[in-house]
């Protein structure tokens, strides 16, 4: 499992698919009872909703919805993402509803009720979320880290070339490490 890293500043757009990405590289599986529900309060005040950490986190839910969720941020094929996100929104679709930010700016979020659980949660709002996203992109633009031995969710944010990597730092570790394996190897001898 991908490592827990810090989470960005709740005023960052996408707010809804950033909250989703950060909850989807949490190790729930690996964490007690009590380790969850702390995680989960963590990651809803460092995106800027305290409130939202008091709903129950189950870490076995929460494993299971993020492993759903990981299927998703691995496809790319569009028909295949679109018919997953409908199959996501009529399971746990909620209707839409207007929330006013703190800095007094107005959004649209899903109308999630109070007793949901966290995993309830993350469901209903990866569903509108991503969906959104797609629409907008024209493509799954996210993915799981092609650096060996990371495989973390991330939200392809870049308008160029489809991005591979979670972060800088793991497209440079995989680049530097795939042109010492060229030098080693008989066939790719270099000579610069
Ligand atoms: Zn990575």
């Amino acid at each position: 499992m991908p490592a827990p890293r810090a989470t960005p500043a709740p005023d960052d757009r996408p707010l809804g698919l950033r909250f989703i990405t950060a909850v989807v590289n949490e190790p729930w599986a690996e964490l007690d009872a009590a380790a969850a529900q702390t995680r989960w309060a963590a990651l809803s005040a460092a995106h800027g909703d305290a409130a939202l950490g008091a709903r129950a986190a189950h870490a076995e839910r929460l494993a299971e919805a993020t492993a759903e969720l990981r299927a998703i941020y691995a496809e790319h094929d569009p028909a295949r993402v679109a018919a997953s996100l409908n199959a996501a929104l009529r399971a746990h679709g909620a209707p839409t509803e207007l929330t006013q930010l703190p800095d007094g700016r107005w959004a649209t979020r899903p109308a999630i009720p109070i007793e949901s659980s966290a995993a309830d949660f993350v469901r209903s709002l990866a569903a509108a979320s991503l969906a959104q996203w797609f629409a907008e992109r024209g493509r799954g633009a996210w993915g799981l880290c092609a650096a060996p031995g990371c495989e973390r969710a991330f939200i392809d944010e870049g308008r160029r070339a489809p991005q591979r990597f979670c972060s800088p730092s793991c497209a440079t570790r995989t680049r530097v490490a795939a042109h010492r394996a060229e030098r080693r190897s008989p066939g790719g001898a270099h000579t610069h």
